[in-house]
């Protein structure tokens, strides 16, 4: 089986993999979210995948321009 879970699951963040917190995907009210006040690196957004964009949040780290890992 070659199934894929990565752009399927709106927990994750799509460019590291890690926890995205996002509230909307907790189920919780989107305006609690931490996207909504935070500043999104450029370089970040223009890395979502394509399938991605729109459906999965990305997380704090990756927002802020941060390379994962680091
Ligand atoms: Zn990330």
């Amino acid at each position: 089986m070659t199934e894929r879970s990565d752009s399927s699951d709106t927990t994750k963040c799509p460019l590291c993999g890690d926890v995205n917190e996002c509230a909307v995907a907790s189920g919780r009210d989107p305006e609690s979210c931490w996207c909504m006040t935070a500043t999104m690196s450029a370089s970040a957004l223009a890395a979502i995948p394509i399938e991605a964009q729109g459906k999965v949040c990305i997380c704090a780290r990756c927002a802020a321009g941060t390379p994962a890992g680091d």
